[in-house]
């Protein structure tokens, strides 16, 4: 059941005191890197897990302004890998690690592996990016350790993906979520069936972009497997900070390696638990890089409670958004994954979409173009109309504003190889 009994399920108690003292270890090495020596980190004494509230919080621009090596808290000579985000503009955020941080990595995302139900003779496609992007070598390098044949596919080429999943019987696969509903397009409009295709797929770990419950349960029910949310983020190593068990009732944070803040994006006030607002995160034990409650800008909310499953680490729920991608349209806060949630349930849309904001005059207009379902008959243009009709309402009804939605054809919307890009602002701010 566990990988690590004695510190998956360990007692609440027992794991507030290694909290404790790994939280004062981390300020020990964090006040030895020049970013966080100059704000006094060093001078500040922790008695208890609520004087955390008074170290300073950390930003991306932070670590940007840290580059390359303010950040760093061992000497160079221990330092044996670098992960750099995703960032498309300006200066890259980096993150680094020694050798022990590698390993300690390794341990969570192997817990998640086996929380899932993976195990030593299941074969596991990683169709993530491997590179600077932390989720193919995290994924890598945790299902390695547990012993499963590991297939480094990386993303894109389809068809390749398809004959390996084929070929090698395998058992899980650990992608986009965009790209496993582009996976389900290509083998649909092939006729192939997946259930018989692939008899041993069991598993997908759909991690790398916040996805809907409606998503997941397309790629469950196309497939015939179980779909498990995956979170993480490169500042805190990458996969592996959080995971759902077979529960599926939130994602186990693991705390013996993160301690966890929810706080309201505006005052940074702390929220109680059940409360929606951003997740800060210290690291406990990374030695090359700590960090300290780094603002994740990811909304999300804690469950305390000890899980069915015997697991005593809290879980956050599915992150719903980021406080950074939120659309403010017409004065209403909107986020990419209503609209989601909104057309994967209408029966004849197709998986891939693209929300796109333009000013008109004054004003703030959405259009949202959606892919139709490849099985549909396209000749019947008053069904078309009816369906796109229906999206305006219940879109309408989610976002209480009315888009205007561009059906188009399937494959017409470019797939992104990583995370999709869902919003285009055209608007001149
Ligand atoms: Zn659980």
């Amino acid at each position: 059941m566990y990988w690590n009994k004695d510190h998956e399920c360990i007692e609440k108690d027992t794991l507030k005191k290694l909290q404790l003292a790994r939280l004062k270890q981390t300020l020990a090495w964090a006040s030895r890197s020049p970013f966080y020596r100059d704000k006094g980190i060093g001078d500040l004494s922790i008695q208890d897990l609520s004087d955390i509230r008074k170290l300073p919080v950390t930003t991306k621009q932070d670590l940007r302004d840290a580059y390359p090596y303010g950040m760093i808290s061992t000497s160079l000579d221990e330092v044996v890998r670098l992960h750099s985000s995703s960032g498309t503009t300006g200066i890259p955020t980096v993150v680094y690690h020694s050798f022990g941080d590698i390993d300690r990595w390794t341990e969570l995302v192997t817990r998640c592996l086996y929380m899932m139900g993976m195990r030593k003779n299941h074969v596991f496609q990683n169709m993530i990016g491997y590179g600077l992007f932390t989720g193919g070598l995290g994924l890598h390098y945790g299902a390695e350790r547990l012993g499963c044949l590991t297939i480094p596919s990386g993303p894109g080429n389809t068809k390749r993906q398809l004959k390996f999943m084929k070929d090698f019987k395998t058992t899980a696969i650990h992608v986009i979520p965009s790209y496993a509903l582009h996976l389900a397009d290509s083998l649909q409009s092939q006729g192939i069936d997946p259930r018989k295709e692939f008899p041993d797929l069991k598993y997908a770990i759909l991690g790398a972009e916040p996805h809907s419950e409606e998503t997941r349960g397309k790629v469950e029910d196309f497939f015939g497997i179980q779909a498990f949310n995956s979170y993480g983020l490169s500042e805190m190593n990458g996969p592996g900070v959080a995971f759902e068990c077979p529960q599926k009732c939130g994602m186990h944070i693991w705390e013996d390696a993160f301690f966890v803040e929810i706080v309201d994006p505006d005052t940074l006030e702390p929220l109680p638990y059940g409360a929606r607002g951003e997740l800060l995160i210290t690291t406990l034990c990374r030695e090359a890089m700590p960090i300290i409650r780094y603002r994740t800008k990811d909304l999300t909310s804690v469950m305390p409670e000890t899980c069915a499953c015997g697991r005593t680490h809290m879980r956050i729920e599915r992150i719903t958004g980021r406080s950074d991608d939120m659309m403010i349209l017409k004065g209403v806060n909107i986020f990419p994954m209503q609209i989601e949630a909104v057309l994967i349930g209408i029966p004849g849309v197709g998986r891939n979409y693209q929300i796109i904001l333009e000013q008109k005059g004054h004003n703030d207009h959405m259009i949202v173009r959606a892919e139709i379902d490849p099985a549909l008959n396209v000749d019947a243009y008053k069904g078309l109309e009816r369906l796109r009709s229906r999206i305006v309402r219940e879109l309408r009804d989610e976002i209480l504003i009315t888009p205007d939605v561009d059906l188009c054809e399937p494959g017409s919307i470019p797939v992104a190889e990583g995370k999709a890009i869902r919003v285009i602002d055209n608007r001149t701010l």
